[in-house]
């Protein structure tokens, strides 16, 4: 992988001491060598997301920054654990750090505002956040300020965005572009069949980015031509389901990393010559759609075959309700704080100028219970999916809202929690590219933990009882957490 990947591979390797070799580096550390920093946490349960059952009595290795060896606690011998921190988590149970495969922290450039939501996170238990579209000039800092602990958040990985020109006069775009013009700045790019877009995908990978997400008005030539350079230049795309023109089965066959927002998968099925007076102008608003059209299993199957993940987002759903997007007669945009992309007031607390509501183009309704459903039927169909909440924790919860999309998972879509856990944590690694490094307890991946006092297997209330959370090797108990008060923002509550 190219740029910043291959970076976080090189430090994998650098910092790992194969659980075979645990004596030979305890040795060197008697003999006076730098050896690494090594913390074992000892009598935990470890559900280690790959779906494998939970394994009572373990001990996990940690050197440094990553995993050296899971194992049982009678196994550890004196060698190992002559110099180790050894912490007791007998009674706990270790899950893989949470990861939030969608989330804004930046719409509007805020640090302090961001440092409140991040560090939620971080002491509910989410070690990796992927932020999807906002301030890239904001993001990158939040990103180095965690990397080098200046601040206790998750690792923060975000995306540069890619859409067609009648998209940037959305405010968000405004906000997140603020003194420069949005769809001309290279983490904000306007596209089109004319774009050289080897040289639009290289601009994107240099503004630190690790995923375009294309968010809408592009056709499925385009969003194929972007997926296909991206993928040579080894970065992921991250794409809305819909992006019309292009539906859902024109996005899963352009073979992009991950797909966003559950209830755009029916678009698929609206029937073309609807979706084509749509297009002409001529019609706009919700359309009744068979979602249990054949057609979307279709996508499903394109998911499948790419390895694309889908981040499913049903809290905003559940948040926004359908009644208020009924009300809504827009389409391909979103009123401020309505589902999808979080919208902000702009600079200086004024808010956004009102959406252009002569956007053109149909959606498919979907009711909340639907948007349940269609997760269920991707989940049955072999669909990775992703836990992510699209933002809007409510300032005064002490937990992020993460718990309440797996909740959601478990509960209304009726996924069984290791099932839920391994989307919390593996699918989000693999919708950033990154399961080789994280979302797994397994030696090699980064040392990113969770530690719960109850069950996780039981529910998700057990996400409330984490006493400590990993992350790069680096401990956060909970009872150190202050929520503190919300910083002021400009219009709007925090995400
Ligand atoms: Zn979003």
């Amino acid at each position: 992988m190219i740029g910043r990947g291959g970076w976080i591979a090189v430090s994998v390797l650098a910092a790992l001491s194969p659980a075979g070799d645990l004596s030979a580096q305890a040795g060197a550390r008697e003999g006076g060598a730098e050896g690494p920093a090594r913390t074992i946490f000892r009598g935990a349960t470890v559900i280690d997301g790959t779906g494998a059952a939970a394994r009572d009595g373990m001990a996990i290795i940690v050197e440094d920054e990553v995993i050296a060896a899971v194992v049982p606690v009678d196994e550890l011998g004196a060698e190992v654990l002559e110099g180790a921190e050894v912490v007791d988590a007998s009674g706990w149970h270790a899950i893989p750090g949470l990861v939030e495969a969608h989330t804004h922290v930046a719409t509007m450039a805020n640090r302090a505002q961001a440092e409140f939501i991040l560090n939620r996170y971080l002491y509910g238990g989410i070690t990796t956040a992927r932020d999807m579209a906002g301030d890239v000039r904001s993001l990158m800092d939040l990103q180095r300020a965690s990397l080098v602990k200046e601040i206790d958040a998750p690792d923060l990985l975000f995306s540069a965005l890619m859409a067609g020109p009648d998209f940037f006069t959305d405010p968000r775009t405004v906000s997140s572009a603020a003194g420069e013009t949005p769809g001309a700045v290279t983490w904000m790019q306007a596209v089109t069949g004319d774009t050289d877009l080897v040289e639009a995908v290289t601009l994107a990978r240099g503004t630190w980015a690790t995923g375009i997400k294309t968010y809408a008005a592009i056709d499925g030539e385009l969003l194929g031509a972007i997926a296909a350079e991206a993928r040579r230049q080894g970065i992921p795309v991250w794409s809305h389901v819909h992006v019309g023109p292009a539906r859902s089965l024109e996005v899963a066959r352009a073979g992009v990393r991950a797909m966003s927002h559950v209830c755009d998968l029916g678009s698929a099925a609206i029937p073309d010559d609807v979706f084509r007076e749509g297009q002409e102008g001529r019609r706009s608003g919700f359309v009744d759609v068979d979602l249990n059209d054949p057609v979307i299993d279709s996508v499903f199957a394109a998911m499948r075959r790419n390895g694309t993940v889908l981040d499913a987002t049903l809290r905003i759903v559940v948040q926004i309700g359908q009644r208020r997007m009924a009300a809504i007669d827009t389409v391909g945009a979103r009123p401020p704080g309505a589902a999808g992309d979080s919208a902000r007031a702009g600079p200086g607390g004024r808010r956004p100028p009102p959406i252009d509501r002569r956007r053109r183009g149909v959606r498919p309704r979907c009711e909340t219970a639907d948007a349940f459903a269609l997760t269920r039927r991707a989940w049955e169909a072999g669909v990775m999916i992703a836990a992510g909440t699209d933002g809007m924790t409510p300032p005064d919860s002490v937990f992020p809202a993460l718990h309440e999309e797996i909740r959601l998972l478990h509960e209304d879509v009726g996924m069984p929690m290791l099932d839920v856990l391994k989307a919390a944590s593996y699918h989000g690694a693999v919708a950033l590219g990154l399961e080789d490094e994280i979302g797994t307890i397994e030696p090699g991946r980064k040392a990113n933990i969770a530690f719960l006092r109850e069950d996780p297997l039981a529910g998700p209330e057990s996400l409330r009882s984490v006493e400590l959370t990993v992350k790069r090797g680096t401990l956060y108990y909970r009872r150190d957490f202050v929520l503190g008060e919300p910083p002021e923002r400009p219009g709007g509550p925090p995400g």
